[in-house]
């Protein structure tokens, strides 16, 4: 079972293999302009993926949902997400963010009030800040607890769940409090929603999301199968993304902040984190030199490969440099903390002009 509270690492292979997950590179070759973190396998798997390169080729109507839980800062390994949208952007979607303060609230603790806070000052502020444009007619950006449509469509669905498959699929227990148990149905609706004749009908509709989220797209695939008839609707799709390792070699993760490079972080924190990551370099120049250093389990070649180099070939040099014992870790790591520095200068004016569009997506 995959717990989507929890943060395990998650064996992607398994996932493919016993979840019914597709491996994305059975049909990059068919899709037009491919987003870097697909053509890099970041994007490792889907779910019915075929229906949106249709909708794109076609230049059909199709929406992307993405939600955002505002439980805490943004680090480098979300800017995952906001590159997605902003592809999906250039491919014409209709781009629907629901702010899950609900799920905040029922999983977390986190009351409405501070939710939106967060929302604004954080996730909105950063979203803007690395390149997304929040005021385009076709992006709507949303509080769960504020949205009717959406809190009167997942009423509707719950009718059709019952406790016993809640249960089989997250684990829920006796002790479960109601809300938390309630809140699945209503990221279920966040997802249909657009499909309603309120938002320009039935319509092909994915989400990208981190592979610990596979349980709600089940659901939510499921439930959207059992309303066809009445609603018509297009069952969604889903992409699958790998999760960037943390410094140390863990997850990287808000909760724990020796792990993550946070958007926030000033130009400095974020090139002295970069030279305290965990590499894959060996116990001594000697040896590295003799036998290669490890890109595969190295953070900052991560770093790299999601975010810092655009360019195919400049990375491959990298990667068959190290491999080869001609490039040592010591000056990786400085090119890679420069490279770092300027991404996050760039990144802090960006973030102080978005601050004030941030603060007018809510409140209108
Ligand atoms: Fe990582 Fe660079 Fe060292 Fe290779 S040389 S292990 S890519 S830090």
């Amino acid at each position: 079972m995959i717990d989507p509270w929890s943060s395990a690492i998650i064996d992607y292979e398994k996932l493919v293999n016993q979840f019914g997950i597709k491996p994305f590179t059975e049909l990059i070759h068919d899709i037009p302009n491919p987003d870097l973190l697909m053509k890099r396998n970041i994007i490792f798997g889907h779910r019915d993926f075929g229906k949106i390169i249709k909708a794109i080729r076609e230049k059909k109507e199709f929406a992307v949902v993405s939600g955002m839980m505002p439980s805490g800062k943004m680090h480098i390994g979300h800017k995952m997400v906001v590159d997605q949208l902003i592809w999906y952007e250039k491919q014409g979607a209709d781009i629907y963010i629901p702010i899950a303060d609900m799920e905040s609230y029922s999983a977390r603790g986190i009351d409405f009030e501070t939710s939106k806070e967060l929302a604004i000052n954080e996730y909105i502020t950063n979203y803007i800040a690395l390149g997304l444009d929040l005021e385009k007619s076709n992006v709507h950006v949303y509080l769960q607890s504020k949205n009717k449509i959406v809190s009167e469509l997942a009423y509707i669905l719950s009718k059709r769940v019952n406790y016993n498959e809640m249960k089989a699929i997250y684990g829920f227990s006796g002790s479960t409090n109601i809300a938390h148990l309630y809140v699945p149905l209503i990221q279920v609706a966040d997802i249909i929603h657009p499909q309603l004749e309120d938002c320009g009908g039935p319509k092909p509709t994915v989400v990208p999301v981190g592979p610990d989220q596979d349980p709600h797209i089940r659901l939510t695939r499921d439930i959207a199968e059992r309303f066809k008839s009445y609603y018509n609707f297009i069952t969604p799709s889903s992409t699958y993304h790998r999760f960037i390792t943390g410094l140390t070699g863990d997850k990287m993760s808000s909760s724990k902040p020796k792990t993550a490079i946070f958007l926030s972080d000033t130009p400095e924190e974020a090139e002295k984190k970069v030279r305290t990551a965990k590499t894959g370099g060996r116990e001594s120049l000697d040896i590295q030199r003799q036998k290669g250093g490890e890109p595969e389990k190295c953070v900052v070649y991560e770093l790299l490969l999601y975010h810092l180099i655009k360019s195919d070939s400049e990375l491959e040099d990298i990667y068959h440099e190290c491999k080869n014992g001609i490039l040592m870790c010591g000056e990786c790591k400085n090119r890679s903390a420069n490279i770092i520095k300027k991404y996050f200068n760039q990144l802090a004016s960006k973030r102080d002009e978005a601050k004030e569009i941030a603060s007018t997506i809510l409140n209108g």
